[in-house]
């Protein structure tokens, strides 16, 4: 690559999306700081974080862009999007609300963001699965039928959470490397 700051050879820019309440910020929190609030409602207060992680002998780092809660609104702008080569694509399993939106998310990033972005599907809180609305394999087939990759996370216990942010950016390095 040829990113010459730092040593970092690659810089990904990755959003996370999904409605409001479903782990967005906590999940971010979580991969980024190793950290989870179960009251805070609040956002993290910046616009990304970045964590840069070794892939293939190379340096990767992401830049990892949350909302200031922009989402409850429709308001998030273009700019958000713009240069994302990744989006962490979020629903709360206990919440089918949150799912049924997923085409809706789908459709504002083909609407704003590169065709070629890349997309994990996270069907967050899978430490309730007592309380589960959305059956895995209904997420399964909607992801295999959008062309998504998809994991189920915990932000709380941690559950899947890297794999679900190191497996968006090996997918995302495939494709520019
Ligand atoms: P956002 O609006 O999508 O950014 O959602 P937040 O990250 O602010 O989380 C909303 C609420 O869900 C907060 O009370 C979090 O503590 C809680 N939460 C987030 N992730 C999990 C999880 O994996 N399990 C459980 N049980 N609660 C979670
Ligand atoms: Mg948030």
């Amino acid at each position: 690559g040829g990113f010459d700051h730092e040593g970092i050879d690659y810089m990904f820019k990755v959003v996370m999306i999904g409605d409001s309440g479903v782990g967005k910020s906590q999940l971010l929190n979580r991969f980024v700081r190793n950290d989870f609030h179960m009251n805070s409602k609040a956002t993290i207060g910046v616009e990304f974080l970045t964590k840069t992680v070794l892939m293939d002998h190379k340096l990767v780092k992401a830049q990892i862009w949350d909302t200031a809660g922009q989402e409850r609104y429709q308001a998030i702008t273009t700019a958000y999007y713009r240069g994302a080569t990744g989006a962490l694509l979020a629903y709360d399993i206990t919440n089918r609300h949150s799912f049924n939106h997923i085409e809706k998310w789908l459709d504002e990033l083909h609407r704003h963001a590169d065709k070629n972005i890349v997309v994990m599907l996270v069907g967050n809180k899978s430490d309730l699965s007592s309380i589960r609305q959305v059956p895995t394999e209904e997420a399964e087939d909607l992801a295999k039928q959008k062309g998504l990759f998809f994991v189920e996370t915990s932000a709380l216990d941690s559950n899947n959470v890297e794999p679900a942010f190191l497996g968006l950016l090996s997918h995302i390095y495939t494709r520019v490397s």
